[in-house]
């Protein structure tokens, strides 16, 4: 299924995470159909499934310790690559709340041209609260883009992007830092947002693509996330293990599917409970797994 190349890169490579995203990008960038999202996420998250069974085949428990990172890896932290980044180009930085990389793909689509990419690490447990505390030092994220502030070595403006449907006017401003909490926050607690059902899952993709395609007018715009996510879709039984247990990712019991970090309990794989979709979210994260724990860093040259 997975090409002998392909594995001697994993194994070679002085960064995998970085020959991963690449190797997904070439692969699945061509089951994306802009006009039926929500069918080209249910091809996607099979093919990612299927993917994520192989390399934990052919790598074992160390592929999640892998994604896991050290620490003094703070530099290859998708945020902290992206405020680099930025930083140097005088671009402006847009964290979406949970981009994954299937939101790259689609993002390669729409803007034809003027997209490029890099492989970031989230930290763990994959919670918005964890990215908080760990990266930017604050309780929750939106205290993170009030003001103005460092990072990076760069001042940042703050600014949250709190409707989408209408983004702020930049102009050709610099150094903001903005937020949106999309595509988390429609997905992760559709009913609330009234997303019901599964094929609002293309409206919440194509608001997002919008707001980026508007941040990026005039100014360069680096976008990434604070974690990924599981798809959960028309079926959530695409689990590596099947656990009968409530669905939280983090903070369980769960056997031989969990790993230590800094004291607390973090599933790996896709393991989670086959009635997920009863609390009404199209998505899941917090654990660690291939589409939790590796998250895109995009930068779109503005100007079009
Ligand atoms: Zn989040």
């Amino acid at each position: 299924m997975v090409n002998k190349d392909f594995l001697i890169k994993l194994v070679r490579d002085p960064d995998p995470l970085e020959a991963i995203l690449n190797y997904l990008v070439e692969r699945l960038l061509g089951k994306v159909d802009l006009a039926d999202i929500d069918a080209s996420y249910e091809v996607l998250e099979d093919e990612l499934s299927r993917f994520e069974r192989w390399l934990y085949e052919v790598w074992g428990k160390s592929f999640y310790e892998f994604l896991l990172g050290k620490p003094e890896e703070r530099a290859l932290w998708a945020l902290s690559k992206a405020y680099r980044m930025a930083g140097e180009m005088g671009a402006n930085v847009l964290v979406a709340d949970g981009l994954s990389l299937r939101e790259l793909l689609v993002l390669i689509k729409a803007l034809q041209g003027r997209v490029t990419y890099t492989a970031g690490r989230v930290a763990h447990p994959t919670t918005t609260a964890m990215a908080a505390r760990s990266f930017f030092g604050t309780e929750n994220l939106q205290d993170a883009f009030r003001g103005t502030g460092l990072r990076e070595g760069y001042e940042w403006t703050g600014q949250v992007v709190d409707n989408v449907r209408s983004p702020p006017k930049i102009g050709g401003r610099r150094h903001l830092s903005l937020l949106t909490y999309y595509p988390d926050a429609p997905l992760h607690s559709a009913v609330k947002y009234g997303f019901v059902q599964i094929q609002k899952v293309s409206e919440v993709i194509g608001d997002l693509v919008k707001i980026i395609s508007e941040l990026s007018r005039v100014s360069d715009l680096v976008v990434t996330g604070d974690h990924g996510y599981i798809f959960l879709g028309r079926s959530p039984n695409r689990y590596l293990w099947r656990w009968i247990g409530h669905t939280e990712r983090h903070g369980g019991s769960y056997g031989d599917h969990g790993l230590d970090v800094g004291g607390e309990v973090v599933a790996m794989g896709r393991f989670h409970a086959p009635d997920v979709l009863k609390s009404g979210a199209f998505i899941v994260h917090g654990g660690i797994s291939l589409t939790e724990s590796l998250v895109p860093i995009i930068t779109v040259k503005g100007g079009t």
